[in-house]
């Protein structure tokens, strides 16, 4: 071949200003395409040889990345099947350009929140390298033997205008040299391509060689003076990826420690273990392989969520799954393998597609699956995980109908006393003491033992067992089950007295007439907080307290919700303000005497110190308040 130069076809416009301009912000995953590329050329080449078409010497296969500082060039070589001149036409000058200005077109329409989205998953393939270079060279060998065969170089700096000859290359493949251009010096960075290559490459099933590095290796028959083995240093090759990652292997084939060690290689910088693992793998009707990681989750959840990494037939693509995966399984950790999953389009698209949603749901129900396998198989071990597990169930259960459908069998509530308990067996623990005159199931619960103390004291006195409901979307989740429930409500042990959350029968007659208790609400409404308690009268029995504070379990339930949902939304800017019920006993002694009590000021102590006493177990007690009652405790005393 003499050497041409020639115009790239081109269509609309110069398309490698746009490319600079447009795809800045994404323009590293020019690496992962130039080695997707040599991986593609290598696995070919294979396929080539398992076929009968190619008889030669494989030889090694590494691809090699190479940064050479001095003259400003990153290198990606691999020996691979290579190509011909005319395949370099063919290939780079006219496909490969015509899908970068497909790109390109298609690009320039969206949106820019969308743009961002197709950056990362439209294989803009060779011509990215664009973005980072000045000048993109390509030396290539075909694998092919014959008279129109000679190595080829080619070369472009970014304008129309691209030049091919013929040039001297021993081995067999390809080299990509991108010059890379002044603003994009990083790439030149030996830190910076290891970051690239772990971040897109790990798991590349050809080897990828960055360099050597340095291990130590012992020197047999050598110990120093305190017997420790002597070692050397060596300089081995630096192989950046696994190329068998466990997700390929067969399920059957791999043990606990293995799965353990590769959440360990997915997240090096993870101290706690996984909870337990889900291994992914059909073929039909679309192909998946992965690994999916219930992981130990912390009260910031949020910040743990985006961790499963999104494969492409090993080639990294995205750790962002939303919409691919439902929902509640972001908590998760772990991969996702399938060349079938559309990358080049966006989200809203993705949402969308038949085989995404057909995806979604098959991994919605393996973690069902496994779930419930675990729990048949060892209750116990199901007990033991459960505090950790329960946000994914129960977020699963709030958000995705047909994951409840499966959960609703082996979800656990569990008691105060730390007893487990499916949804059935705790209907039953329940039904014959927590009925209420109505025949509607009362269930109770608690979100913090400590605070609540008193209150569950007071339902268990009564035989009535407690729910502790104190994880993150609780609240969400009494919602949802309570739906779900038939004739049946939940409540928290604070929100009422015990005897007005479960009534057994007509309210007995009251002790006080209303004028009566017209006068003791004026006595109370005098020392307290008007604007934060309401004074009620219960019939409660004689050693019940004289006072307790409860809040409305509606009321409350729209406060965690504003707390939940970001504050101000239904009343304004302030928000809902926390509002109680002082009920007061009408059959507590203390209460009787206050009637018969003359003096107003010894009236008043008694109801301050009632009222304190009501609002000190429930926690509202504090700073200047709390200093108040201490001192007239202690006069009291005296
Ligand atoms: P795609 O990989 O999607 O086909 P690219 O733009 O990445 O698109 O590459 C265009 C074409 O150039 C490839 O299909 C292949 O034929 C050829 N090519 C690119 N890199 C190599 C390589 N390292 N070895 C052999 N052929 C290559
Ligand atoms: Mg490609």
């Amino acid at each position: 071949m003499t050497t041409q130069k020639g115009q790239i076809d081109i269509k609309t416009e110069n398309i490698f200003p746009i490319i600079k301009k447009f795809l800045y912000s994404d323009h590293e995953i020019f690496l992962r395409e130039l080695i997707s590329n040599a991986v593609d050329a290598t696995q070919k080449l294979k396929t080539l040889v398992s076929t009968g078409a190619f008889k030669g010497e494989l030889g090694g296969l590494t691809i090699h990345v190479e940064v050479d500082k001095k003259n400003k060039t990153l290198t990606v070589r691999d020996r691979g099947l290579g190509m011909t001149g005319d395949e370099v036409k063919k290939y780079i000058n006219q496909i490969a350009f015509s899908s970068a200005e497909e790109f390109v077109k298609k690009f320039k329409t969206k949106s820019e929140a969308e743009q961002h989205n197709i950056i990362g998953h439209f294989g803009l393939g060779f011509y990215s390298s664009f973005m980072v270079s000045e000048k993109v060279e390509i030396k290539t060998k075909t694998y092919k033997k014959g008279g129109a065969t000679k190595p080829v170089r080619w070369e472009c700096d970014g304008s129309p205008e691209y030049l091919l000859e013929d040039t001297e290359k021993e081995d067999r493949g390809t080299e990509i040299i991108l010059h890379i251009d002044k603003e994009n010096k990083e790439f030149l960075e030996d830190h910076k391509i290891t970051e690239l290559l772990n971040k897109y490459c790990k798991f590349l099933p050809v080897p990828i060689q960055f360099g050597m590095k340095t291990e130590y290796e012992p020197i047999e028959g050598k110990k120093d003076k305190d017997g420790n083995q002597e070692t050397k240093e060596v300089k081995v090759p630096n192989i950046i990826n696994n190329t068998h990652p466990l997700w390929k292997n067969k399920p059957a084939a791999a043990t606990d420690e293995d799965y353990k060690n590769f959440y360990r290689e997915l997240y090096p910088m993870t101290f706690e273990e996984p909870l337990f693992h889900i291994h992914l793998n059909v073929d039909y009707p679309f192909n998946l392989t992965g690994i999916l990681y219930f992981p130990k989750v912390k009260k910031d959840y949020k910040l743990q969520r985006n961790k499963i990494q999104l494969y492409s037939n090993q080639v990294f693509v995205t750790d962002s799954v939303e919409g691919i995966v439902p929902e509640f399984l972001t908590l998760l950790h772990g991969v996702i393998d399938s060349p079938d999953i559309p990358l080049n389009v966006s989200r809203s698209y993705l949402q969308s597609d038949q085989s995404v949603k057909k995806i979604s749901s098959y991994i919605t129900r393996k973690v069902a699956d496994k779930l419930s396998e675990i729990f048949k198989k060892d209750r116990k071990v199901f007990e033991d995980k459960w505090d950790d597990i329960k946000i994914f169930i129960e977020y699963g259960m709030v958000s995705e109908p047909k994951f409840y459908d499966k959960a609703e069998k082996f979800a656990l509530l569990k008691n105060t006393e730390g007893k487990y308990f499916t949804f059935e067996e705790y209907k039953k623990h329940i039904e014959t003491a927590q009925k209420d005159k109505e025949n509607k199931l009362v269930y109770l619960y608690a979100t913090n033992q400590e605070e609540q103390f008193s209150y569950i004291e007071a339902a268990k006195e009564r035989g009535y067992d407690v729910l502790i409901m104190d994880g993150v979307l609780d609240s969400h989740f009494i919602q949802n089950i309570e739906q779900k429930f038939e004739n049946s409500s939940f409540a928290r042990v604070d929100s009422d007295s015990i005897e007005k959350l479960i009534k057994k029968e007509d309210e007995a007659p009251s002790k006080l007439d209303d004028k009566q208790k017209e006068q003791l609400k004026a006595m109370f409404e005098r020392n307290i907080n008007k604007e934060q308690f309401k004074v009620e009268f219960e019939n409660l029995s004689e050693s019940d307290m004289p006072a307790t504070i409860t809040q409305n379990e509606f009321m409350r339930r729209m406060k965690d919700m504003e707390a939940v949902g970001g504050g101000g939304m239904m009343m304004g800017m302030g928000g809902l303000p926390d509002m109680y019920d002082l009920i007061v006993n009408a059959n507590n002694p203390l209460i009787g005497k206050l009637l018969v009590e003359e003096d107003e000021k010894n009236q008043d102590n008694l109801i301050k110190q009632v009222y304190d006493l009501a609002r000190l177990s429930k926690n509202l007690l504090k700073g200047k308040e709390l200093n108040d009652f201490v001192k007239r405790s202690v006069n009291i005393i005296e």
